[in-house]
C-alpha cells in the first residue's frame, strides 16, 4: 500500500489551504450502498460547518480525528 503525500490531506471545505486535522464519515443513501464511505477531511476550523452540513441531510456517520483513522489504516479521502 502506498502512503498519500502529506499534503493531500487537506481540508475538504472550499478553498480552504489548511491541513485535515478530521475526518468525516458520512453515507447517502440515496446515492450509495449501505457499505460504502465517503470521507471529508477538515481542519478545525471547518470540522463544525461540514459535519452540520452533511448532519442536516442525515448523512454523517461519525466523525474520528485523522490521525486516528490513519493510524487504524483507514483511507484519508
Ligand atoms: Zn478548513
Amino acid at each position: 500500500m502506498t502512503e498519500p503525500a502529506e499534503e493531500l490531506r487537506r481540508c475538504s471545505a472550499k478553498g480552504c489551504p489548511a491541513a485535515a486535522l478530521h475526518a468525516i464519515v458520512w453515507n447517502n443513501p440515496a446515492l450509495h450502498t449501505p457499505d460504502r464511505e465517503k470521507v471529508w477531511l477538515a481542519c478545525a476550523d471547518h470540522v463544525e460547518g461540514l459535519r452540520s452540513f452533511l448532519a442536516r441531510r442525515g448523512f454523517v456517520r461519525y466523525v474520528e480525528t485523522l490521525a486516528d483513522r490513519l493510524a487504524r489504516g483507514g483511507e484519508s479521502s
